[in-house]
């Protein structure tokens, strides 16, 4: 690809004598290519840093210190992304996700066409701060294009550093990017900013994230962090200022170089974060690319309307589901032979105070899926490429999972049919019991999928059933409970042979 002059296009709201007028506290003149900034109102700040293509696991082995730092000092989170149907691996969903803070199905970003984006009713984060908190001094700095022509991150920034690619999109200009950054965050007073640096993408495109160049790629990236993590530090108010940082990816790529699909290695993401109220050295199961935009909200303190419609947490909240306390108790494959044996992925045992009845369930078939499993995503989706177990999006960390279409995969004889069981909550002198959950249902043939309760511990009653698929949504069912009824247990029971697959998740009951 060509590399030519860049050439930027600014969007400056307030002037620059104003700015410095506001701040009184400029030590240095600005560098004159960095556009023009309104003055800050906010001490809690907030640099979210966008890596393009950035396979994690390859930090790890680059040299990367001040990532490293970041890391120890801060929550690093990883997690898969989608994969078709719902989207490709690829940037516009991937910083689509990160910038709106919902998935593919609602933001509607599906490939880097952008046909079908919904950014009027999910728009990216600093459009959002732009209509709840207009006060606050915003920037973004990008050179993939579509980030700035179709509307997915700069959009309410009060200004922006916007670098032409060349004709087909394509980036380069990471060094301008942190060097004009660099000087806003030294010179100017900004409250929240996103910046985009592209080249471990092109490298990984070029030489594959198993390659060396590769590794030197987050190195000079990594150099950009430490520098805008000193410009940071070097502000005359930082003592008095709440400083986070975000640092993210898109998507990742595989050892040969490529993105798009459903492998693995191309749907690796992260979320790391360091700032006030972010735990040191945590590493927590249930983060998701979903939960940048609303850390960022949770740092400026900023507490989403649901009707945003957010499908993220913030990285410091952690999940109340039950089934992520088996993390530490999950086993390596047992006949699911194309899954690696160094990845800890399944167990049948139950939380405490669930159970799973299994006296009806067939003989046989893969170890694994013999009745209702509690699994990870990395090893539910490795059982089998391309049959929508990468959609399992609004799942956290370990999830409940009755797979027939898995286990009829070695000779057994009967039906699958197995029940997931909770723990029974009191309801006594309660009107109404919720049920919350998440639910990823694909219906085939004569499968069934119902849910029971059972007051005071007598016959279960059916409260609803699925018939048609439900692609990871959240489901919330609310009952009366009967006069008399002190207790509640809920059941999950899943019947079918060699179809298809339910998985639960994020269970909460609550009574009232
Ligand atoms: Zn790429």
């Amino acid at each position: 690809m060509s590399r030519g002059i860049p050439r930027r296009s600014v969007l400056a709201a307030g002037t620059a004598a104003a700015a410095v007028a506001a701040t009184g506290s400029l030590t240095a003149t600005p560098a004159a290519a960095a556009p023009t900034l309104p003055n800050g109102t906010s001490l809690d700040k907030v640099l979210v840093i966008g890596m393009d293509g950035l396979r994690h696991d390859r930090i790890t082995a680059a040299k990367a210190p001040h990532l490293k730092s970041l890391m120890a000092n801060g929550t690093y989170g990883t997690s898969l992304l989608y994969a078709n149907p719902m989207a490709a691996t690829s940037s516009g969903p991937g910083w689509s996700t990160i910038s709106t803070g919902v998935w593919p199905d609602k933001h509607g970003v599906r490939d880097n066409s952008f046909t079908g984006k919904n950014y009027a009713k999910y728009p990216g984060f600093l459009a959002r701060l732009a209509q709840v908190r207009p006060g606050l001094s915003t920037y973004a700095a990008v050179d993939w294009k579509p980030l700035d022509t179709q509307g997915t991150v700069t959009p309410g920034a009060d200004a922006k550093l916007v670098l032409d690619g060349d004709a087909d999109g394509y980036t380069g200009h990471d060094a301008t990017i942190a060097t004009e950054t660099e000087s806003v965050l030294r010179y100017q007073n900004p409250d929240v900013l996103f910046v985009y640096f592209g080249n471990t993408d092109i490298v990984g495109h070029n030489s594959g994230a198993a390659s060396p160049k590769y590794l030197e790629a987050i190195d000079v990236q990594d150099g950009y962090v430490g520098r805008l993590l000193a410009a940071i530090k070097a502000r005359p108010t930082y003592a008095s200022e709440r400083w986070t940082v975000i640092v993210t990816t898109d998507h990742g790529h595989t050892d040969a170089g490529g993105h798009g699909g459903s492998a693995i290695e191309e749907r690796r993401t992260f979320i790391l974060a360091r700032g006030p109220g972010i735990a040191a050295g945590a590493r927590p199961v249930d983060t998701r690319l979903v939960d940048v935009a609303a850390t960022v909200f949770k740092q400026l303190g900023i507490t989403p309307d649901p009707a945003w419609g957010l499908d993220g947490k913030p990285v410091q909240e952690r999940s109340t589901d039950p089934f992520d306390a088996l993390q530490t108790s999950l086993s390596a494959r047992v006949d699911e032979t194309g899954i690696p044996a160094g990845v800890l992925g399944f167990t049948h045992t139950a939380p405490s105070g669930w159970s799973v009845i299994n006296n009806a369930m067939g003989t046989g078939g893969m170890t694994e899926w013999r009745g209702w499993s509690f699994a990870t995503d990395e090893f539910w989706s490795r059982t089998q490429r391309d049959q929508s177990r990468e959609l399992n999006v609004r799942a956290r960390g370990v999830f409940a999972v009755a797979d027939s279409d898995e286990w009829a995969d070695k000779a057994f004889s009967g039906t699958y049919d197995s029940t997931l069981v909770t723990p029974a909550y009191a309801v006594g002198g309660k009107a109404t019991v919720k049920l919350d959950f998440t639910t990823f249902y694909r219906q085939e043939g004569s499968q069934s999928a119902q849910i029971l309760a059972s007051w005071n511990g007598g016959t279960p009653v059916a409260v609803t059933s699925y018939t048609s698929d439900v692609i990871s949504q959240p489901q919330s069912l609310t009952l009366n409970v009967p006069s008399g009824a002190t207790s509640v247990s809920f059941r999950f029971r899943y019947t079918g042979s060699n179809n298809w697959y339910w998985v639960i998740d994020g269970v909460k009951i609550t009574a009232a």
